[in-house]
């Protein structure tokens, strides 16, 4: 992975070795963080890059750290800026990663959720594919079960939540499978370790629910509307039986770090033909549209970097430039 140059820290850009914290520090030592994960994408043509989404991840960024009763003295705007301010710092011209992060600073011992002071830090860094075989994954039913929402909410990105990922994650790659799909405590599925699941059958696609302890994704919002939308097929939110998997045309699974990927094998056996199917094919270009900005009509999804974008103090200089007689 390449390494950042800056780090937004503290509430302005900084170089990356200035955006340190003590082992002492809260959300270390007891998970009390959370996260975003924004990814960004080149657009060659226009030579801009673009923000998929991101007042749609802060606003979840910030719902996040709600559950965690921080108070952020943000608003998905003021990350936006700050996203953007750092993403010019580094001058990226390819497809990148930002990782937004809330945490517990406090360099104190006891768990708790008050009386702890919050900060916010961004980093970006280039990034490619986050899983290699994104078009004939092979995935295991983990025999971990998801966090439910009585324990860690799972509809926050909660740091110390990820560690029943990692479980899962990890245990799926030993035994030597690329993902894990997790079952909720009622033994319905619930989603991958990063990513959120889909399956299609009979024509009609269908997902958990958020209420199966599903983390509310914003690429599977944006899956909903383009696989309804633009390619006609119906989509159902209900919960999903474990054989319904065995039983299925096509499974794939959506997030940003995966994207789309196809799951044609899950547990030795074959997902339909046991090859990427007809929907995942017809999803996948359209999605890699939308995302790089080359889709006039979801183009809202795209915040570009460089060309329209000014921050809030560039917008702020910029009117009181055009004030002056
Ligand atoms: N579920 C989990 C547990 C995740 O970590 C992610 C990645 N953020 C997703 C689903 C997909 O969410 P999104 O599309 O918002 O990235």
């Amino acid at each position: 992975m390449t390494m950042p140059a800056h780090a937004f820290f503290r509430g302005r850009v900084v170089p990356y070795d200035e955006a340190r914290v003590g082992v002492l520090t809260h959300a270390l030592n007891y998970g009390t963080a959370c996260f975003a994960g924004i990814r960004a994408y080149w657009n060659a043509r226009e030579s801009e890059l673009f923000v998929f989404r991101p007042a749609e991840h802060f606003e979840r960024f910030l719902e996040s750290a709600r559950l965690l009763d921080m108070t952020l003295p943000h608003t998905p705007e003021t990350l936006t800026d700050a996203l953007l301010e750092l993403l010019r710092a580094e001058l990226y011209r390819e497809d990148c990663y930002a990782r937004p992060l809330a945490f517990y600073a406090d360099e104190s011992i006891g768990v708790r959720l008050h009386n702890l002071t919050p900060e916010v830090s961004i980093v970006a860094m280039p990034y490619g594919r986050y899983i290699e075989n994104d078009e004939s994954l092979h995935a295991t039913v983990s025999s971990w079960r998801r966090v439910d929402d009585t324990m860690i909410p799972p509809r926050g990105k909660i740091a110390g939540a990820y560690v029943n990922s990692a479980f899962a994650k990890t245990d799926a790659q030993r035994a030597g499978f690329d993902e894990a799909i997790v079952l909720n405590q009622d033994g319905h599925v619930s989603e991958a370790s990063a990513a959120n699941f889909f399956l299609v059958r009979r024509g009609m696609a269908i997902t958990p629910p958020v209420s199966d302890n599903v983390l509310e994704g914003i690429t599977r919002r944006s899956v909903i509307e383009l696989l309804s939308k633009e390619l006609g097929v119906p989509v159902l939110e209900r919960s999903i039986d474990r054989t319904e998997i065995t039983l299925a045309d096509e499974v794939f699974l959506c997030g940003t770090g995966v994207q789309i990927a196809a799951v044609t094998r899950v547990d030795h056996r074959p997902i339909g033909s046991g090859r990427m199917g007809p929907v995942v094919s017809a999803l996948r270009p359209l999605f890699f549209e939308v995302v790089r900005g080359t889709r006039a009509d979801y183009r809202r999804w795209c915040h570009p970097v460089y060309g329209n974008a000014t921050p809030r103090e560039d917008r702020a200089r910029a009117a009181r430039a055009a004030s002056k007689p």
